[in-house]
């Protein structure tokens, strides 16, 4: 008898790529990575009340190397852009990011010349979270959202021709 025959239906069913999937969704970690008063709701979240770990992100790595996720918790002013670009940069792929709150999102209530209309200048975005602050549940709720993408997420993508783009849009505005 083949193994085939004597696995349940359906197991041989899933692919490594699903199986990557999962495990990386099931082990996103976060830059450490606060800006503003949006991270007082980020760190609120992986607390005993809302309890991230739940989701497997309970360690908010303090190096970028060994993260995958990176929570652009509050307003990003001009002189924090290159730093915010360089902790994206050390990174390894595949990464996501997510921005929390309005001025993350689009500046904000700060139209002014010191704050960056949007992180989505300095880095790609996959994740919007309206708010300001957006609560915990809501965060979680964004991440959990944020899982489907990275399940879905080809083995060795590569996002640098999207953040070539990304730069090129920058340089014609
Ligand atoms: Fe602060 Fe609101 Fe901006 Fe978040 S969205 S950084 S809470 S002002």
């Amino acid at each position: 008898m083949g193994i085939e025959e004597k696995l349940p239906s359906g197991v041989l069913l899933s692919t490594v790529e699903g199986l990557a999937g999962y495990m990386r969704k099931a082990s996103f970690w976060p830059a450490t990575f606060g800006l503003a008063c949006c991270a007082i709701e980020m760190m609120t979240s992986g607390g005993p009340k809302y309890d991230l770990a739940r989701f497997g992100m309970e360690v908010f790595r303090a190096s970028p190397r060994q993260a995958d996720l990176m929570i652009v918790a509050g307003r990003v002013s001009q002189k924090m852009a290159p730093v915010l670009r360089q902790i994206y940069d050390q990174m390894p792929e595949p990464k996501w990011v997510l921005a929390m709150g309005v001025c993350a999102s689009s500046g904000g209530m700060f139209n002014n010349y010191a704050i960056v209309q949007g992180v989505d200048h300095v880095v790609p975005v996959d994740m919007y979270l309206p708010g300001c602050p957006p609560r915990p549940e809501m965060l979680i709720d964004a991440i959990l959202k944020l899982h489907d993408q990275v399940q879905a997420t080809k083995m060795g993508a590569n996002r640098q021709a999207e953040i070539v783009e990304l730069e090129t849009s920058a340089l014609r505005a």
